[in-house]
């Protein structure tokens, strides 16, 4: 079915109506070609356009976002430009927090009646109270209807079954991967994970069914490959064409996004922002891998400097901050993530007009450690373990201070194909060269670390920095 100019729609109306029965023929490469290879100029028209008109909307309708605002004089008609749009306050995590707390259950930032509220979600409250969304109808068919066309751009199409390997629960995460992939016309398979035995299970489930793409976090994978081998099943016998991921940095680092290709012979795709910035999939590598793109016209996204909160130019490192753009009962607007990464605007072989972040995410700015004077993240340290011979897939830091000196220690099983001696050495020259820092080595005999059904924890602090 052709579409009548979808830029058109797009620059005309807000929030935009979509077709909803719109599907491009399966050969197609974009789901909107004439989006998402438009010139930087169209994109950015689209891009203000929707900023203007979630800011307005936000300001009429969320008492939260009129406090803000009012208390520092902004009014939505100072915003004439994105150069504009980088003086309005960042919102933060802790803001979300007190707001809760202040207007239980659901804040004050919610812009319909409760009547019309859809869908409730909340975060998994790894740290602290855990934060509640509310999704009206319209805006959950268009989380649904956008990560459908990012998942085309990986390569799904309808003919797919996708194997859904992630929490259920309150990870949204599995709800924005399920509802995409219903709007994409593809076959779903919600099966979940973190229940006793459910791995073994879906190792049998995986060699019945075959289906040919996998969703969940790189850890698991890992830990799903271990397990089919221990029952004697090759991983690539799964058939899976692709994989794709978020909840943690993994299918980013350059070592681990090899390790899954290779062990199932699919193409691992990262992707993935925060719940809070749903449609969480606004940032998702495409078929070519190059990193994962921004879809600006999905969720506006600014790398921006961890102290000014101004924008970063190409090639500079900051923390992304998001705005997503077509939400109306719970508008979000320039939600800081905390996280670490570098971005570029050259040009992907995919065609694709949008900016990528060529390392994903590879740190955040609040859980990086610091050892002596150095900052080093988890996902550098996985990028050595990762390519090393003779190792296991997990590891843990261990950072301690014995009197003055901090002294790390990275924890990592050996399989036994090479020689202790050799294997320490190695690990302590590549991880010397790859963060600058010493690290004493522990090697434990395969299985030892505790395995995860969902993230990783990899980080143990034993440093008390009250004394
Ligand atoms: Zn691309």
């Amino acid at each position: 079915m052709m579409q009548t100019s979808v830029l058109k729609t797009v620059l005309q109306q807000w929030p935009p109506q979509y077709d909803k029965s719109y599907l491009p023929e399966d050969k197609e490469k974009y789901w909107y070609k004439e989006i998402e290879t438009a010139s930087k100029e169209e994109l950015n028209d689209i891009i203000l356009f929707k900023i203007k008109n979630v800011v307005h909307y936000a300001y009429e309708h969320s008492p939260f976002y009129q406090r803000k605002w009012n208390k520092i004089g902004l009014h939505p008609s100072d915003i004439n430009s994105l150069k504009d749009f980088e003086q309005i306050p960042i919102t933060t995590k802790a803001e979300v927090r007190e707001d809760l707390e202040e207007h239980p259950p659901f804040g004050s930032n919610v812009c319909v009646p409760y009547t019309e509220v859809h869908r409730i979600h909340g975060t998994s409250g790894t740290t602290g109270k855990p934060t509640v969304f509310s999704f009206g109808k319209d805006d959950w068919e268009r989380i649904a209807h956008q990560h459908a066309r990012i998942m085309w751009s990986f390569g799904m199409r309808p003919s797919d079954l996708v194997f859904i390997a992630s929490p259920l629960s309150l990870y949204i995460g599995s709800w924005g991967a399920l509802i995409g992939a219903e709007r994409l016309g593809a076959k779903t398979f919600p099966f979940g994970a973190g229940q006793t035995g459910q791995t073994e299970k879906a190792v049998s489930w995986l060699k019945e069914v075959k289906p040919t793409v996998f969703y969940g976090t790189p850890s698991y994978a890992l830990y799903l490959a271990e397990k089919a081998k221990e029952q004697g099943v090759d991983p690539k016998a799964f058939g899976f064409r692709i994989m794709f991921f978020s909840g943690e940095p993994g299918a980013g680092v350059p070592s681990t996004k090899r390790k899954i290709e290779e062990t199932f012979g699919a193409i691992c795709i990262d992707s993935g922002t925060m719940a809070e910035a749903t449609p969480w999939m606004s940032s998702t590598e495409c078929e070519h891998r190059t990193g994962v793109h921004l879809w600006l016209d999905v969720v506006y996204t600014e790398v921006v400097d961890k102290d000014t909160k101004l924008r970063v130019p190409y090639g500079g490192e900051g923390v992304p901050v998001y705005t997503p753009l077509e939400r109306t009962s719970q508008p979000v607007i320039r939600y800081w993530s905390g996280d670490l990464t570098t971005w570029t605007d050259e040009p992907c072989p995919c065609g694709r007009v949008y900016p990528r972040l060529p390392k994903g995410i590879y740190g955040r700015i609040d859980d990086m450690i610091t050892v002596r004077g150095v900052n080093v993240y988890a996902s550098m340290v996985e990028n050595v373990i990762r390519r090393i011979e003779g190792l296991g897939e997990e590891f843990r830091l261990v950072v301690s201070r014995e009197s003055v000196m901090d002294e790390v220690t990275i924890q990592c099983e050996t399989l036994g194909s090479k020689a202790n001696e050799e294997l320490i050495s190695q690990i302590g020259r590549e991880l010397k060269r790859e963060t600058g820092v010493t690290f004493k080595t522990e090697l434990l005999p395969a299985g030892t670390l505790e395995r995860t059904q969902f993230k990783a924890k990899r980080v143990v602090d034993q440093r008390d920095f009250r004394s």
